[in-house]
């Protein structure tokens, strides 16, 4: 990639740095140690939530920072890292996968109130089919919605933009852990947790 100098405004500071830098270096080339917000410094992966408006384009978008190379001209501005709304269950109290549909709709009531405006969607750094996961997910089809979720950072940016205040990410994480609980492990990780417990494989620090 050929390397030039850019400048963009960065949380309201002039920033000029080679083009080959992300948001996040960028930053900090400019001389501001921003260690807040970046969820590998942090160890919270998708916290260097930031909105984007690019020289060439009215619109604002969201987007994380180190996935974002800095522009001429670009405008950008960090977004706190919001809390999640917390839903509280735990796998032990569903008695078998027939309980977990009723469930889930215990511990999320607002994704019945889905308008399907694809806000989750445009918002995700992740390409990910948040607005088709819900659905699945409202339906019971808690394998292939949990699949669409794979990718996520929980970055919370699908939350931040939902009209129903829906926490897609976290509705995504229930239906891989309901996934994971009701359904029989893998063979091979079985017979290797097995040789571990019984010594015959050694893990090497
Ligand atoms: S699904 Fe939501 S939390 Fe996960 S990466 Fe996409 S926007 Fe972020
Ligand atoms: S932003 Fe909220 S209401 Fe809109 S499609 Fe996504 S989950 Fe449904």
């Amino acid at each position: 990639m050929e390397r030039a100098l850019v400048s963009a405004l960065i949380n309201g500071h002039k920033v000029t740095a080679p083009n080959s830098m992300n948001i996040i270096q960028a930053y900090w080339h400019a001389g501001f140690p921003r260690v807040s917000g970046v969820g590998c410094l942090e160890g919270v992966c998708g916290s260097c939530r930031i909105l984007v408006r690019r020289a060439s384009s009215n619109e604002v978008t969201t987007a994380l920072g180190c996935h974002t190379m800095i522009e001429e001209g670009m405008q950008v501005q960090f977004l706190s890292y919001s809390t999640p709304k917390q839903h509280y269950y735990h796998l032990t109290d569903f008695r078998d996968s027939w309980d977990v549909q009723g469930k889930f709709h215990d511990v999320f009531p607002e994704v019945s109130h889905c308008r399907s405006c694809g806000g989750c969607d445009k918002a995700c750094p992740k390409e990910i089919e948040v607005e088709m996961g819900v659905a699945l997910a409202a339906k019971g089809r808690f394998r292939e919605a949990g699949e669409l979720f794979v990718e996520c950072v929980m970055c919370n940016l699908c939350k931040s933009s939902c009209p129903e205040r829906i926490d897609p990410n976290h509705v995504g994480l229930f239906c891989r852990r309901v996934t994971a609980y009701f359904h029989i492990r893998p063979s091979n990780l079985i017979n290797r947790l097995e040789s571990i417990r019984k010594g015959e494989f050694r893990i090497v620090r």
